[in-house]
């Protein structure tokens, strides 16, 4: 079965170009515009993976994060979070949130398809 990734992002365009990257890879990638529909598609769809952009319209990604952790169903799923502002000391409070890892936009698309591999495999979703 195709591993499933959720990608949460209100951006269009980066919508767009995160799926792009993606799918070649052979994952079935589900898009959520804003953090309802992310908690709402978690809960529905059960992604082995999420990216999560961080400034989102009404809950941010951070909060969509904290929400999925305090349900134990969703305390594993590695969740690798994006946001445009990279500041001295963003990834920290990503991280304290309860992401997994932290992606600077713009998003290095060459890059991707390997963390989210090797995000995968850590928490003992890889294929081999
Ligand atoms: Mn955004």
């Amino acid at each position: 079965m195709p591993q499933k990734i959720l990608v949460v992002e209100d951006n269009p365009q980066s919508m767009r170009l995160v799926q792009m990257v993606l799918q070649p890879h052979g994952y079935v990638v589900l898009g959520a515009g804003d953090g309802e529909e992310a908690l709402r598609l978690v809960e529905s769809d059960k992604p082995d993976l999420v990216i999560m952009d961080v400034h989102l319209p009404g809950i941010d990604g951070l909060e969509v994060t904290r929400r999925l952790r305090r349900v134990t169903a969703f305390r594993d799923i590695p969740i690798v979070a994006m946001t445009a502002y990279a500041m001295k000391g963003d990834e920290e409070t990503v991280l304290a949130a309860g992401c997994n890892a932290y992606l600077s936009k713009p998003i290095n698309t060459r890059e991707l398809p390997g963390l989210v591999a090797r995000m995968l495999q850590k928490h003992g979703k890889g294929d081999a």
